[in-house]
């Protein structure tokens, strides 16, 4: 299946697949609002919005993807039920997603993963899977649940629907500000930038999206680098929503990003830390690292941006790990 369909995929892939996932989101994910900040944009020089993609109910994007690749499963399909192996933002959507539609949920994790994390699943009414001792374990077991159980795989990014999901945040964006001009947004999978980068690139080439991830565990922008698709080490960050591979057959994400992200950047944590704070100082929202790295990459001088720009920063989650995230920007507050 790997050659051509995969061409064929990608390619099918249009502004109007968007605006079927939109269609297909809208009783369950909400439009969220495009703020312009004056402090920033003062400060910066430039004109500059934010998108505030932590007001989902499942506090990130994500809700999006995972609703549309949900809603586009057969009916058999939806009553065995779904599975995903990400303990993350992801998973939390496809928990709640499922929580909603009535269908049943397996999120499968590693027996490493945090308590914490395990019980905002449980929570939600997802049943867990304790499987391994790695994250690839836990993948291993959701391909097994697919074929023991017929649980349908809701992959955290390299999906289709769930990458249409995403690039519905462009859709709103280029309805409250069609003068947008360039798009700054976390970089990980890359399902994130695939759906906005497609929408904004075949509206318009001229609009920019440019990516930011931490600086070390980058996988896409390694990829990117690389020419191929390149494993990295996971280190701590405050940006944790960006860590993770990019799979090594990816078969989406990886050429998407390549077409419609005009550049990668890697970001020190203090800027990720300075970002945060000046969110939580400045906005009064406490968001994670993953979203306020492009507003600490402004301040830093990190990008190369025309001041005379429309710039709109994807605030995309805030699920923050609280007390330790906290300590770490305290000392920028
Ligand atoms: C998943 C995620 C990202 C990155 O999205 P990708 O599709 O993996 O590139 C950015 N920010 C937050 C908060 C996320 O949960």
């Amino acid at each position: 299946m790997a050659g051509p369909s995969k061409e064929k995929k990608t390619l099918q892939m249009t502004v109007q697949t968007v605006w079927e996932a939109r269609k297909s989101i809208q009783s369950v994910v909400k439009k969220t609002p495009l703020i312009h900040s004056k402090k920033l944009s003062a400060q910066y020089g430039a004109t500059i919005y934010l998108k505030y993609e932590h007001l989902h109910e499942s506090n990130a994007f994500k809700m999006r993807g995972a609703v549309n690749a949900i809603n586009h499963l057969t009916a058999e399909e939806k009553a065995h039920g779904v599975t995903t192996f990400s303990t993350g933002n992801h998973g939390l959507a496809v928990a709640l997603a499922a929580k909603k539609m009535g269908i049943r949920a397996c999120i499968c994790v590693s027996k490493h993963v945090p308590t914490v994390k395990l019980a905002a699943i449980k929570e939600l009414g997802a049943e867990l899977e304790i499987y391994g001792e790695a994250q690839d374990d836990a993948e291993q077991r959701c391909y097994q649940l697919e074929k023991e159980q017929g649980l349908a795989v809701i992959p955290p990014f390299d999906h289709p629907h769930v990458i249409a999901g995403q690039g519905t945040i462009a859709l709103e964006i280029l309805e409250d500000l069609p003068q947008v001009d360039c798009v700054i947004g976390g970089l990980s999978g890359g399902g994130l930038l695939s759906g906005i980068g497609l929408v904004m690139k075949q509206t318009n080439p001229d609009i920019r999206v440019f990516g930011v991830s931490m600086e070390k565990g980058a996988a896409m922008h390694e990829s990117l680098q690389a020419g191929k698709t390149v494993s990295v080490t996971e280190e701590s960050t405050l940006a944790d929503s960006l860590l993770g591979g990019i799979g090594s057959n990816n078969r989406y994400t990886f050429q998407m990003t390549k077409n419609y992200v005009d550049k990668s950047f890697l970001i020190p944590e203090h800027s990720i830390a300075k970002g945060m704070a000046y969110l939580y100082k400045e906005h009064h929202i406490m968001v994670e690292g993953a979203a306020a790295i492009g507003v600490g990459a402004l301040l830093d001088e990190l990008l190369p941006i025309d001041r005379q720009e429309n710039i709109v920063l994807i605030i995309s989650g805030c699920n923050v790990d609280g007390v330790s995230h906290f300590k770490a920007i305290e000392s920028y507050i």
